[in-house]
């Protein structure tokens, strides 16, 4: 045990902490006793035009303030309702057609919200509407050095207080280029995960009695109601960390055990926006480029959520984003900033408005229009009339394989004859992660694997171009280090099926035939499927087989 000097800071925090808490305590019993919310407003947000609704000496004088207004309603915070000059300000506000709703503070409290009448009388320029987290120099010195791996989180969170925890989770996460970090309360423990290269990994666990402090924060960060918590919310909030921000985007859910929260890190889930950093092979980029550069077609990424589909749209707009192209996206919502480029957000939900506000649009009379997602006959519709009539139209559309595409837009009620002349190319794609250079390591792959991913590969017509490997010497599998955070994987990479749209399957689609009869054409026209480009990027070391197995299935049951 350590002595602690009576003088210090941490000793004189300590106290007042107490103090504060049993104050905090007696507004707690207060509440209960009287059936209203407590609320500390020292964590809980008070909106600066709504405090003016009431004067500072008035509100002084009646033990209250206001918190905020919705509509005619006035979240009032007081330390006793009941008080007599409470009363008297509460009932001029009834006059004035006021609803009143209480919430219970402490005296601590109320002269914290009181402090920021001065803040609300000064003007303040460019003030964000959300809440910034400003993580402390101290807090993140501390913190910084002593994150090397996934692991070392566990091991720190134990020795932090709950307002060091919140910076702990971010630093974290930042540290760990994580795009996504997930807090979900179980039975005995409050989970951490974090989304790092598209999957969700355990980082920590800490215990309930945390949580609510820290869910109190992130809610009142984000614009949120803090005592409401049997419906869904969302907002967002900014955190300052070590001169650079990053935006956060929360949504908080309840669950079984409490709320569950997921805050997603904008500008972490950084975007490579040029079609040769995707990942694409020289051959298949080459069929990327010539197919966007004709001048009219339709271009259709597919792949589930989170394939990465709306970067490699984003990247062939910005590669033919040249002065002299007028091009609009229509994106619900729209994820990232282009320049150069309108994008219009579009609410999908909104039902009737979409397709109108769609028509307005390609009334603009652009040269490239990309479309977030194709989901209904009548964005199908517009989609292949305007690839119709000399434009380039990007878009996307949910399914697995490039050929599901087809059959997927005649349940469209797309004519065989529009889609066979408006139709350029369809790629599929997927995203698996990377080995770390620094740490992967060889092993020698068994006969039977080596046999399926040989048997994989003999399918691929001598038309792709491509090298395939006679021999299978060994493959790499993942480790860990300190340099991917002990998870042996570093990055993303795209693995690719292009379906060119030439004229043997322009004959085909004109059939109206079943979606494997053009996967099969495809292929003897040289067209190398998402499992093989897997296949092949395993045996270049460049990921391991047990990505490519979570990501496209068992390899040893693969037909082709
Ligand atoms: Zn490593």
């Amino acid at each position: 045990m350590t002595l602690i000097d009576p003088t210090s800071k941490q000793l004189q925090d300590t106290l007042s902490e107490l103090k504060h808490k049993e104050e905090e305590d007696q507004a707690k019993e207060l509440a209960e006793k009287l059936e209203l919310p407590y609320i500390n407003l020292v964590i809980a947000p008070i909106s600066p035009n709504d405090l003016l609704i009431l004067d500072k000496e008035k509100a002084q004088k009646g033990n209250l303030l206001v918190m905020k207004k919705v509509g005619k309603i006035l979240h009032l915070a007081v330390k006793d309702p009941n008080n007599p000059q409470t009363q008297e300000v509460i009932k001029e506000f009834q006059e004035q057609g006021f609803e009143c709703k209480f919430f219970i503070v402490s005296s601590t409290s109320l002269e914290n919200g009181w402090a920021k009448y001065k803040l609300a009388l000064t003007p303040q320029k460019d003030a964000p509407i959300w809440g910034v987290f400003d993580i402390k120099k101290e807090d993140s010195d501390k913190i910084k050095d002593s994150l090397k791996t996934v692991q070392d989180i566990q091991k720190e969170i134990k020795n932090l207080s709950t307002s060091q925890l919140l910076s702990l989770i971010l630093i974290g996460s930042i540290k760990m280029e994580a795009s996504d970090v997930h807090l979900e309360p179980e039975k005995d423990k409050i989970r951490i995960r974090y989304r790092i290269d598209g999957l969700l990994q355990d980082i920590a666990e800490f215990p309930v009695k945390e949580y609510h402090f820290l869910v109190s924060r992130i809610k009142t960060l984000s614009d949120m109601i803090i005592n409401i918590t049997d419906i869904s919310q969302d907002g967002r909030f900014t955190a300052k960390f070590n001169g650079k921000t990053v935006d956060l985007r929360v949504s908080v859910l309840p669950s079984n055990y409490g709320e569950s929260i997921v805050m997603r890190l904008l500008s972490i889930s950084t975007i490579k926006l040029n079609l040769d950093e995707l990942g694409i092979r020289p051959e298949l980029f080459e069929t990327i480029k010539s197919q966007i550069n004709r001048p009219n077609g339709m271009i259709l990424v597919t792949g589930p959520t989170g394939s990465g589909k709306t970067t490699t749209l984003y990247s062939c707009i910005n590669y033919i984003n040249k002065p002299g192209n007028k091009i609009i996206t229509v994106e619900d919502p729209v994820e990232y900033r282009l320049k150069g480029i309108t994008q219009t957000p579009i609410s999908h939900r909104k039902g009737q408005t979409f397709a109108k506000s769609l028509k307005s649009i390609v009334r603009q009379d652009p040269d490239v229009l990309m479309l977030g997602e194709i989901r209904d006959q009548e964005s199908a519709e517009i989609a292949i009339e305007f690839a119709l009539t000399g434009h380039i139209v990007f878009s996307t559309i949910h399914t697995n394989e490039a050929a599901g595409a087809i059959p997927r837009l005649f349940g469209m009620k797309i004519s065989p004859d529009s889609l066979a002349s408006s139709l350029n190319l369809i790629i599929a794609q997927r995203l698996v992660r990377k080995l770390c250079p620094d740490c992967k390591e060889k092993y020698k792959a068994s006969p039977e694997i080596v046999e399926a991913m040989k048997k994989i590969l003999s399918s691929i017509s001598r038309k792709s171009g491509l090298k395939i490997p006679e021999k299978i010497p060994q493959l790499y599998k993942a480790k860990g280090c300190e340099k991917c955070h002990g998870l042996g994987y570093k990055g993303r990479l795209g693995v690719f099926e292009l379906l060119t749209v030439d004229d043997e399957i322009k004959k085909i689609i004109l059939t109206k035939i079943a979606s494997f009869e053009i996967q099969d054409k495809a292929q003897k026209q040289g067209m190398i499927t998402l499992i093989q480009d897997a296949v092949l990027r395993v045996i270049e070391g460049i990921t391991s087989l047990d990505e490519v197995e979570r990501i496209v299935g068992s390899i040893k049951l693969a037909e082709k």
